[in-house]
């Protein structure tokens, strides 16, 4: 890969060079009061970010994955019912988390690209009483969205919590923690976050931490255990030094550097700055003659954009894409893997980079035998972004 390459997979991404700039600074002690004062700032602005009154904010050396193993080993314990909303890889990810903790796991699923509807998710609820539904936000294979809020809404209706996945959509995709009432978020650094891959970062609101303080039985995880680290990043907060593992002290300067650029855009901004970009590309996509994988128009996510190869180009396509100075993602869902491709577009993503990779795109797919237009798909997209 050139330098010059533009990274357009769903994570990691582009990251600012400001961020990446934090992170050379010389390594302070972690109870330094200079250290204690830059994590107790991240732990405030996490807040911020998930729109959270009253969360308790974890920011853990870890990927995406410990980030779900966080919820899960701190929330279930052995026998406890899970429901699993099942829109891709991700959210079986979740569940196989939830049975390796001792959970009993129901899932509700659709087919590729769908996700399953209200009635249906309630109808699972009505058979049993379930301590939690794990809910992916965007699930990074299929690049559908799910619609939290109404589902966090069911859950608390029948006295679960509501825990989102939201690694391919925190900071990119509308989410209010406290208005929508969803009990625990987790989500990791390297996508809409905008730092280098490393931290697994979970808050907390108080059913959750209510449901943790009230458990029968130890966490099966010493490294998970929120009983170690609630005190440690209390003690940030409060600004006091702490103790449990070494934080990542280079990532969590990146991370507030990071915060800081998303809450000096603003939340309601970077929403519609993620919604305005993904329309580009779908209109892009539209243009071209490729198809969404999400089925409907209120299923497709603005963080990525998963799209079916057209007829006669195969999964060579990315590779392609590649030799024009654009790195998009294969196909991952195991059902449609050699089917699709998939393009990030979250974080420090520009209109600029849109025209890039649609361009990018075009070339490919000429390249690759298909006919069309040449530039058909950058006006789209220029037309949407204008
Ligand atoms: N959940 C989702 C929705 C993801 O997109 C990913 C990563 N692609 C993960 C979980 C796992 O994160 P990681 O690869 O950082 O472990």
């Amino acid at each position: 890969m050139s330098e010059r390459d533009l990274l357009m997979i769903p994570g990691p991404i582009e990251f600012d060079p400001a961020v990446l700039r934090a992170m050379a600074a010389p390594t302070l002690s972690h109870v330094s009061p200079e250290f204690v004062e830059i994590f107790g700032q991240v732990l405030d602005d996490l807040r911020k970010v998930f729109l959270s009154d009253d969360g308790q904010p974890f920011v853990v050396a870890g990927s995406g994955t410990f980030a779900l193993e966080l919820a899960i080993a701190n929330l279930v314990e052995p026998g406890d019912a899970v429901l699993v909303v099942n829109t891709g890889v991700f959210s079986s990810r979740f569940g196989k988390a939830a049975e390796l903790h001792g959970a009993e796991v129901t899932q509700v699923g659709a087919e590729v690209g769908d996700a399953p509807s209200p009635d249906e998710v309630e109808a699972a609820l009505r058979q049993r009483d379930y301590k939690l539904v794990a809910i992916t936000q965007v699930d990074t294979s299929t690049g559908v969205l799910v619609d939290v809020p109404g589902i966090a809404r069911l859950a608390a209706r029948y006295g679960a919590l509501s825990v989102v996945d939201g690694v391919c959509a925190t900071a990119g995709e509308e989410f209010r923690q406290s208005a929508w009432g969803v009990d625990a978020c987790v989500t990791a650094s390297q996508k809409a976050l905008g730092v280098p891959p490393g931290l697994a970062v979970a808050v907390f609101g108080p059913k959750a931490l209510a449901a943790f303080e009230k458990r029968r039985s130890p966490v099966r995880s010493y490294y998970a255990d929120f009983g170690e680290w609630l005190p440690i990043m209390r003690a940030y907060e409060e600004r006091r030094p702490a103790y449990f593992g070494t934080p990542p002290v280079n990532m969590i300067y990146g991370l507030r550097e990071s915060l800081r650029q998303i809450l000096a855009e603003g939340m309601e901004g970077r929403f519609a700055r993620h919604r305005r970009i993904a329309a580009a590309f779908q209109a892009a996509m539209r243009a071209l003659g490729l198809r969404a994988v999400p089925v409907r128009e209120e299923l497709v996510a603005h963080t990525l954009s998963a799209v079916y190869y057209p007829q006669g180009v195969d999964a060579t396509l990315p590779a392609k894409i590649r030799t024009q100075g654009v790195v998009v993602a294969t196909g991952l869902h195991p059902a449609i893997r050699s089917a699709y491709f998939r393009i990030g577009h979250m974080g420090t993503v520009t209109p600029g980079d849109v025209l890039v990779t649609v361009g990018a795109v075009e070339r490919a797919l000429l390249a690759a035998g298909y006919r069309f237009e040449p530039g058909v798909g950058l006006a789209a997209a220029q037309k949407a972004l204008s």
